[in-house]
């Protein structure tokens, strides 16, 4: 039977770290830490995890700022929240939840996006400092922001043990803020990458030889037994609607325990950490402005 590398554990003694530090730099600003949180669809699945920020929020003592805006003001109404907020001196960080209407998630936009209260490091210049990065060191060093998602997936592994420095990983999914990032983070720790994607040609045989798959595609139990080799280790950021409307990852997580040496459930893997570098990233913020007040 595969191993399951849960993520509760971990992100509890993030979220532990987090409240404390938020409590330190409340006592140096005035106010609390605050997170403003932009999302335009209360019926998506993004509004789940905005519940869910909110909560863990308050629990940290962080405030929040839900702010949805009506879709038909526009694009340039969105671009001025973007202004607005980054100029707010109460504002320490600023989440942008996707989906955004259509033409909203453009380069502009991430350019206007203020990068020191930028969390999950949708602006281009955490971005792109990102991938000039060519080490870990100067990631971890670097002092920008990097996308939540793709720290988590190297947060646990590394809290499992896994050292990926010289073992063939396959990511599945090229999207900007998890696939693309948890890729390069992963080549910066000296992995050795295969990025796949939906025109990926014979992907079974990339899969197979891969002793780590990140999976990263939003298909419900989609990664099966006969697609990956023995024993290899499967990080499931997927969530999904299953079949049985309950939530699910990209990975048949009961097919593939006979299979898998490893893998992250969904619900309680890649989620829960996701959640808790959110607001580590969030304090982080509320930090750095607090010594530029003094
Ligand atoms: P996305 O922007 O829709 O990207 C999906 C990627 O998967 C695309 O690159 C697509 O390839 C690829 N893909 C789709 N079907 C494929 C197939 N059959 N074989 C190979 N590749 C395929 O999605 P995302 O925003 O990265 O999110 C991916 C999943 O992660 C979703 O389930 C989302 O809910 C979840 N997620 C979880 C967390 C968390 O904290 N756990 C956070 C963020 C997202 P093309 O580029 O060729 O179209």
């Amino acid at each position: 039977m595969a191993d399951i590398i849960e993520g509760k554990t971990l992100s509890q003694s993030i979220l532990a770290d987090v409240a404390a530090r938020a409590a330190a730099a409340a006592a140096a600003l005035g106010r609390k830490p605050s997170l403003a949180i932009i999302n335009y669809y209360e019926d998506s699945p993004s509004a789940v995890y905005v519940k869910r920020k909110l909560s863990a929020c308050a629990k940290a003592g962080i405030e929040t700022h839900l702010i949805m805006p009506e879709e038909s003001k526009g694009r340039d109404h969105f671009f001025g929240l973007l202004r607005e907020l980054g100029a707010d001196n109460a504002v320490d960080a600023i989440m942008v939840e996707r989906p955004l209407p259509k033409g909203f998630d453009a380069p502009e936009a991430w350019e206007l996006l203020d990068p020191a209260k930028d969390p999950d490091a949708l602006s281009t210049l955490n971005m792109g400092r990102l991938f000039l990065a060519k080490t870990w060191k100067e990631i971890a060093e670097g002092g920008f922001f990097v996308p939540c998602t793709a720290l988590a997936v190297v947060k646990i592994m590394k809290h499992a043990g896994i050292d990926p420095a010289g073992k063939e990983i396959a990511v599945v999914g090229r999207s900007a803020i998890v696939g693309r990032p948890a890729a390069h983070m992963l080549t910066c720790l000296d992995a050795t990458v295969t990025l796949c994607h939906s025109r990926t040609r014979d992907i079974n045989a990339v899969l197979k030889r891969a002793e780590i798959i990140v999976t990263a595609i939003g298909k419900a139990l989609w990664l099966k037994p006969d697609m990956i080799g023995p024993g290899a280790t499967v990080i499931d950021v997927g969530t999904n609607l299953g079949p049985d409307g309950k939530m699910c990852g990209d990975a048949d997580s009961a097919a593939l325990a006979g299979t898998a040496g490893r893998i992250t459930p969904v619900p309680g893997g890649v989620g829960p950490v996701t959640l808790a570098c959110l607001l580590e990233a969030a304090v982080t913020a509320a930090e750095r402005r607090a010594r530029e007040i003094k």
